[in-house]
């Protein structure tokens, strides 16, 4: 049986069976994998580094998602979504009967007609919703020309390789604040610190700079390999940590996010306290 192996991380490999292979292609941007697994269910692999699989895809858009949107209740109605092309986020995103428009931008197309095939499960049609703008730019670019305002960004970026490497970049954090509105929340993925902890400590560095409150929580993915994900948020209105006893929308149906996590969520061992 054929495998996948993800070399993401130096030293360790991590090697997947696969039942079979769908999607095998070169984009403009990227190479884009999908094929069905053993353990993971449908797997979404971009440039040799997995994206998102059917397994545990909600442990991760779940928390990216509901923290904040909770803690903003009614308040947000426009929401940008950065990368996200799996329309995972989105998904979660379209829970909440108030929201009013998402903006997605992901710079590959191809992503996004693919997961719209092939994702199904994951997204229940959320690239299609009618609330769904997409965009096909490089979002740095795009949160440069664009003068909305938004009451929540959520950072669905990949690694800081490739076509990601500009949503890391320093002035990236300045950008996103310049298009946040008066109630407004942010979210980045800010990978696994176990293997990846100078990437958090960047974006904290970076997010400091620009907002008055930040902090982070975390989840564990089993599929982003290296023990749990850190999720960076940053506002200049709300302090989410202080909001974390907030109301929790007893109608939005989740699998991995409740009231224990939440709180859970918000604790950080010594090693990343400093
Ligand atoms: N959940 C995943 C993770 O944590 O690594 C990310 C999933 S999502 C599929 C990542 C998306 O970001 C991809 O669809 C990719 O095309 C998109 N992307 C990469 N660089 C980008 C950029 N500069 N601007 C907009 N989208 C970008």
């Amino acid at each position: 049986m054929k495998t996948f192996k993800e070399k993401l991380h130096i030293g360790l490999n991590q090697e997947i069976k696969i039942k079979n292979r769908l999607i095998n292609k070169k984009s403009s941007f990227q190479k884009i994998e999908i094929f069905d697994t053993l353990t993971y269910g449908r797997v979404l692999a971009l440039d040799g580094v997995i994206q998102v699989t059917e397994k545990d895809e909600y442990a991760y858009s779940e928390m990216l998602v509901h923290p904040a949107m909770q803690a903003l209740s009614k308040k947000a109605k426009k929401i940008l979504i950065i990368g996200g092309g799996d329309g995972a986020v989105a998904e979660e995103v379209l829970k909440y009967n108030d929201i009013r428009s998402i903006d997605l931008v992901d710079i590959d197309k191809e992503v996004v007609d693919l997961s719209k095939k092939y994702f199904k499960k994951i997204n229940k049609n959320s690239l299609i919703s009618k609330k769904l703008n997409l965009f096909y730019e490089d979002a740095f670019k795009f949160i440069d020309k664009n003068q909305n305002s938004y009451d929540l960004i959520i950072a669905d970026r990949p690694d800081p390789i490739g076509a990601g490497k500009s949503l890391y970049k320093s002035n990236f954090y300045k950008k996103i604040k310049n298009i946040m509105s008066e109630s407004s929340i942010a979210v980045f993925q800010s990978g696994v610190p176990f293997l990846q902890e100078k990437e958090l400590k960047e974006v904290i560095k970076d997010v400091k700079k620009y907002f008055k409150y930040y902090g982070s929580y975390f989840t564990v993915v089993p599929s982003y390999i290296g023990g749990f994900m850190a999720l960076v948020w940053a506002s200049n209105n709300y302090d989410l940590f202080k909001k974390k006893k907030f109301f929790i929308n007893k109608n939005i149906k989740t699998k991995y996010f409740n009231k224990e996590i939440l709180n859970a969520s918000f604790a950080v061992p010594n090693f990343l306290k400093k």
